[in-house]
């Protein structure tokens, strides 16, 4: 689902060079659930951003379903990111002045890849899936932080993606409510949709197929803890 090889991200700002991501080899296969954990400012954001077009690497190949993201222009990459990527931010980036359903149906329509005439439908059954459907019509403003990043997962699933990627989706939640975002990833993560998220947070292992380490620029998978009964 997601083929990384031998990538390099260098920033060059005014005389200064950071090499935020150094040999990244990385292979996710479709339908895993995986976290990558480091420490604020090791390239977790970096690294999504390469994986979701935002930004390029300064060499190396990344494909992600099937598509070699170094063959596509700037215009193309944009069309690809929102049929093919479902991304959750930290804070949740919802329009202010759309109610729930609108932002799920706009991100549809930026798209255009479900058909129009079953958007609402739909939308709305993705905001039932994340126990939202008696608030539909709620501006984000009238939501609590765990709707909100409810109703951005719903939109990051509204276009049918390939994978979700999340960027710290439980940094600015209280624990019990991040633990109720875990679960609704996984969740999805059963119904078949791959899930890559970042965090410098501690995590619960149970949640994650495959966790990866990531320190000044450089991933490390580590061995998942044997549970006691394979023990
Ligand atoms: P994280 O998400 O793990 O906190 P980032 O990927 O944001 O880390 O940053 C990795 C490194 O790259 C840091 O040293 C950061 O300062 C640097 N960096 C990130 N974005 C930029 C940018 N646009 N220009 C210059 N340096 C950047
Ligand atoms: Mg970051």
């Amino acid at each position: 689902m997601i083929e990384i090889q031998q990538l390099e991200k260098y920033y060059e700002t005014t005389g200064e060079r950071v090499h935020a991501l150094k040999n990244t080899n990385l292979s996710i296969n479709q339908g895993e659930n995986v976290v990558i954990v480091g420490k604020s400012g090791s390239g977790k954001s970096t690294l999504l951003n390469m994986i979701s077009g935002i930004d390029r690497p300064s060499s190396g190949s990344i494909t992600v379903n099937g598509q070699n993201l170094n063959d596509l222009k700037e215009n193309e990459l944009a069309l690809w990111r929102g049929s093919n990527i479902g991304i959750v931010f930290q804070f949740y980036q919802l329009l202010p002045t759309l109610s729930a359903l609108d932002n799920v149906l706009f991100a549809m329509s930026l798209v255009n890849k479900i058909p129009t005439k079953e958007r609402k439908a739909k939308a709305t059954r993705h905001l039932e899936e994340v126990g939202l459907g008696d608030k539909i019509s709620k501006f984000p403003n009238e939501l609590s932080g765990g709707e909100r990043q409810r109703v951005a997962i719903a939109r990051a699933i509204a276009n049918d993606p390939a994978i979700i990627i999340a960027d710290e989706p439980t940094g600015n939640l209280d624990s019990k409510t991040g633990e109720q975002i875990n679960n609704l990833f996984d969740k999805l993560n059963a119904e078949g949709t791959t899930i890559l998220t970042v965090t410098h947070a501690h995590i619960d292992h149970v949640h994650y197929d495959k966790v990866i380490h990531i320190e000044d620029g450089i991933l490390n998978e580590m061995m998942q803890p044997q549970t006691e009964a394979a023990l």
